[in-house]
C-alpha cells in the first residue's frame, strides 16, 4: 500500500466500472477459441489478479486471465484485444508494490509467468537469453553453474520474475556496484500492442543504431510492449569472501554523512544499507537484542571481489572517522548475522502494524539532510516514519506504520511532504518501485509539462489504442 493510495489521487486503473458488457463475452470466446487451455475465469484466479503487493485492490475482478506459454499466444492475446478495443494488463509474479499489475473489471490479464525457459547461456558471450517469467532466484541458481550471475537482486528475488524486474526497472542492495536492472539488459523481444513482435537492442555489448528503444522499454511497467524475451548482461560471480561489516553511530545524522563520504571517496562498495533509530529500536525488539546500547543508527557495509580487504580497511576508517563503533568480518557465519540484522527490518515493521513503504531517491550527498528533513516531517504531523535506506545509491524507504483500520490523514500529508522534499532536493518519487497506479498523481510535479507531454506521445506510438495497461503510469486523459 502506498500513502498516494488515499491522498486524493484518481486511482481508478481504466476499467469500466460496470459489469460485463456484450463485447466481453465475446472477447472471451474468442480467446478460448484461439486458445485453447491457456484461458482461465476461475473467480478465485481472477480476484487474485485485482491485487499485487502494493495493497491497492481493482473493484471488479477482470474478464480472464491468459496463461501465455508461447509468444504466439501473446500475438494472438494482443490481435483480438485490439480488435475489441479490450485493455490488457500484462503480469507476472504480482509482487510489484505500485500496483502495476492490478486488473480490473473489462481488462484482460496476460500472464508470462509461464514463459520461464532459459533458452540460451553463453559463458564465452556472457549473456543469457530467457523467457520472461523465470523467477531471478532460479535464474541465478542456474547461472552460478557457469561462474556466472545476473547481478540485479530485488529483495523478492526469489519470488519476482526476470520480466518485472526488467518492467519495473528494479533495483536493490547491490546496486551502488553493479547498478540496477537497466545496466543488465542487452536485449529485448517485445510483443505491442496490435501484436506485432519487435526485437530491440543488440546481443554485442556496445551497438548504437538508431534509438535506444530497449533502454526506452525498461521500467515502462507494462505500458508500450509485452516483453516475450531478455538477453541479459552476465557477471562473473566476485571471486573470495566478501567482507562485510556493520557500525553503530550515537545518531543517523553521522551514519549518513559515513555513508556520504564512502562514496565521495569513491570505494567501490557492494552494499552500503543505513538503518535509522526507529527502524533499529523494530528490529531490536523483534529479534530481542540490545541494539540501542549500542547506537541510534546502523550502516552494513559489504567489499566483494578482488581487493575486497584492503578496500574494507579504508571503509573502516572512514567509519571510524565519523564515530562509528565498527565490527569487520570475512567470516561467513558472523557475516550472514549482520546481513540478519538488515533482514530483519521488514519483518520487525510488520509486526508492529500495516506498512506504507515509500520509496523516494536523493542525491547521495543530501542524504543526511533527508534525514533531518524525516525527523522534522515526524514532528509536524505527529507521526513515526522509520527509515531504511540503500546507502550506496541514495534511495530511501521510509515507511508508515499503521495501526487503525483507516489511515490516518496526517500519514498522507506526511507522505505527499516526503515527496515535495525529495523533488527540492534533486531526487526522485520513486527509486526502483515505479510508478503504477499509486504515485501518478504526482508524476507531473516530477516531469513538468513539457516532458509529460513527450512521454504521453511516446505511450501513443507504442500504443495508439491505449490498451496496455491504461491507468498505470498516467492519469487516465478526462478531456
Ligand atoms: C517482499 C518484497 C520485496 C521487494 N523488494 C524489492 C527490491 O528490493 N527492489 C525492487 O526494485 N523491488 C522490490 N519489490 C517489488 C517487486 O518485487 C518488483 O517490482 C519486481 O520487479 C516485480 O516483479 P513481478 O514479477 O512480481 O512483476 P509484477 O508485479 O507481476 O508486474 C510488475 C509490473 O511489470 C509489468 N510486467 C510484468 N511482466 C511484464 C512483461 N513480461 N512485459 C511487460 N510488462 C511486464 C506489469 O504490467 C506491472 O506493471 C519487492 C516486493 C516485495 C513483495
Amino acid at each position: 500500500m502506498s500513502p498516494s493510495t488515499d491522498a486524493g489521487a484518481d486511482v481508478s486503473t481504466g476499467a469500466p466500472a460496470s459489469g460485463p458488457s456484450e463485447t466481453d463475452g465475446r472477447v472471451v470466446e474468442a480467446l478460448r477459441r484461439a486458445l485453447p487451455g491457456r484461458v482461465v475465469t476461475d473467480p478465485e484466479v481472477l480476484t487474485a489478479c485485482t491485487a499485487d503487493r502494493s495493497g491497492h485492490r481493482a473493484d471488479a475482478p477482470p474478464l480472464a486471465v491468459v496463461e501465455a506459454r508461447e509468444v504466439a499466444d501473446v500475438q494472438e492475446t494482443c490481435r483480438i484485444a485490439s480488435a475489441h478495443g479490450t485493455p490488457i494488463v500484462t503480469r507476472a509474479a504480482g509482487t510489484g508494490l505500485a500496483g502495476g499489475a492490478v486488473a480490473g473489471g473489462g481488462e484482460i490479464v496476460l500472464s508470462t509467468r509461464s514463459m520461464d525457459r532459459i533458452l540460451e547461456i553463453s559463458p564465452a558471450d556472457r549473456l543469457a537469453v530467457v523467457g520472461p517469467g523465470i523467477l531471478n532466484g532460479d535464474l541465478n541458481r542456474a547461472l552460478a553453474e557457469h561462474g556466472l550471475w545476473w547481478a540485479p537482486d530485488p529483495a523478492s528475488r526469489d519470488i519476482s520474475t526476470v520480466g518485472g524486474n526488467i518492467a519495473m526497472n528494479a533495483g536493490g542492495l547491490l546496486c551502488a556496484k553493479y547498478g540496477v536492472t537497466r545496466e543488465a539488459v542487452l536485449a529485448l523481444t517485445v510483443v505491442l500492442a496490435d501484436g506485432r513482435v519487435v526485437e530491440t537492442g543488440h546481443r554485442t555489448v556496445k551497438g548504437v543504431s538508431g534509438y535506444d528503444l530497449c533502454a526506452l522499454l525498461i521500467g515502462s511497467e507494462g505500458t508500450l510492449g509485452i516483453i516475450v524475451e531478455a538477453t541479459l548482461r552476465l557477471d562473473p560471480l566476485p571471486e573470495g569472501p566478501p567482507t562485510t561489516i556493520g557500525a553503530f553511530f550515537d545518531s543517523v545524522d553521522d551514519a549518513a554523512r559515513a555513508a556520504a563520504a564512502i562514496t565521495a571517496a569513491g570505494h567501490r562498495i557492494a552494499l552500503m544499507e543505513l538503518m535509522d533509530e526507529p527502524t533499529l529500536a523494530a528490529v531490536a525488539e523483534h529479534a530481542d537484542q540490545d541494539l540501542l546500547r549500542r547506537g541510534r543508527a546502523h550502516l552494513l557495509v559489504q567489499c566483494d571481489g578482488p581487493g575486497a580487504a584492503t578496500l574494507a580497511e579504508a571503509v573502516v576508517a572512514v567509519l571510524r572517522d565519523h564515530g562509528g563503533d565498527v565490527e569487520a568480518t570475512d567470516d561467513e557465519q558472523r557475516a550472514a548475522e549482520l546481513l540478519a540484522l538488515r533482514r530483519a527490518a521488514l519483518p520487525a515493521l510488520e509486526a508492529q502494524g500495516t506498512l506504507l513503504v515509500e520509496d523516494i531517491a536523493v542525491p547521495r550527498s543530501r542524504l543526511a539532510e533527508t534525514f533531518a528533513a524525516i525527523r522534522e516531517l515526524e514532528a509536524a504531523h505527529g507521526v513515526t516514519i522509520p527509515t531504511t535506506c540503500h546507502a550506496g545509491d541514495g534511495n530511501l524507504h521510509p515507511t508508515f506504520v499503521v495501526t487503525s483500520e483507516e489511515i490516518p490523514a496526517r500519514v498522507w500529508a506526511a507522505a505527499e511532504a516526503l515527496f515535495a522534499h525529495a523533488l527540492a532536493v534533486g531526487g526522485t518519487l520513486t527509486g526502483e518501485h515505479g510508478i503504477g497506479l499509486l504515485k501518478r498523481a504526482w508524476l507531473p510535479d516530477e516531469l513538468g509539462p513539457e516532458q509529460l507531454q513527450l512521454q504521453r506521445g511516446i505511450k501513443a506510438v507504442f500504443d495508439p489504442q491505449g490498451l496496455l495497461n491504461p491507468g498505470k503510469i498516467f492519469a487516465q486523459e478526462t478531456a
